[in-house]
């Protein structure tokens, strides 16, 4: 079965009304790919994920970057899943190693506020991956297994037709210092081995994984072209127009 590539661009705390017009409107609404092999979602921050859907064109997908794990209350600065549908918005990162570090996420928060997503309609793109000391000391499948496995505990084999997986190496996020093609290939490889032993081979072979950290207009089609790489999350990058030239590497 093939997998649809897919390239998200995660905005992050960056974005403007203006970035909005130039990028969404005027660059990405008037490119065009192949909707048939990929798919494409922009996550902007939370206070311009209307707009941002009101301005993109249907076949652009809408992305929060993170969602509380509960649809209403006493949670100042929290994000429903219910406000989402509201704005037409249909997915959602989780676990980006931003949050894990800087906002304290654990594995098992990722792993509920993940299945609450699923169970409320949404889709998720769940991030995991390793620091840079975690590789050296030769630990990468390790913590990827153990953030992956708290994601895997708190779904159903049904619900990863939701998932997407986001391998993020910490130390080639907004370093410029990206995996080479077979570093990425070689973990994205190992997460899919980890998912038939562990959830189920059909899952392991629907579930698409996306490569991020540093990707660029550059170096994207090498990575592309690994047969475990089934698109990307982009960050610094999906800001500017180059954003349409990694979108197409899909093809
Ligand atoms: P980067 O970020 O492309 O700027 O390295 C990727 C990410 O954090 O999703």
């Amino acid at each position: 079965m093939a997998r649809k590539f897919i390239v998200g661009g995660n905005w992050k705390m960056n974005g403007s009304k203006a970035l909005i017009k130039s990028l969404v409107q005027e660059t990405l609404n008037g490119a065009s790919w192949d909707t048939s092999k990929i798919e494409v979602v922009v996550s902007p921050p939370a206070v311009y994920l209307d707009a941002v859907r009101q301005a993109a064109k249907p076949e652009i997908g809408v992305s929060a970057q993170n969602i509380y794990s509960e649809r209403s209350g006493a949670y100042t600065g929290e994000i429903s899943v219910d406000f989402l549908k509201e704005l037409g918005v249909e997915w959602t990162i989780l676990g980006h190693s931003e949050r894990r570090e800087y906002f304290k996420e654990a594995d098992e928060f990722v792993g509920k506020k993940t299945a609450f997503a699923i169970s409320n309609g949404l889709k998720v793109i769940a991030c995991i991956g390793e620091k840079l000391h975690e590789r050296e000391a030769d630990q990468t499948t390790a913590v990827c297994f153990r953030q992956l496995k708290a994601i895997a505990d708190a779904l159903t084999p049904q619900q990863w037709a939701s998932v997407v997986i986001a391998y993020e190496p910490v130390w080639a996020i907004g370093t410029g210092k990206v995996a080479t093609p077979e570093q990425a290939q070689e973990v994205h490889h190992a997460i899919r081995g980890w998912l038939a032993e562990n959830v189920s081979a059909e899952v392991a072979e629907a579930t698409r994984i996306q490569y991020g950290g540093s990707v660029n207009e550059k170096n994207c089609v090498e990575l592309a072209k690994k047969p475990d790489i089934d698109g990307f999350l982009v960050g610094g990058a999906s800001l500017k127009p180059e954003f349409v030239k990694i979108i197409v590497a899909g093809e």
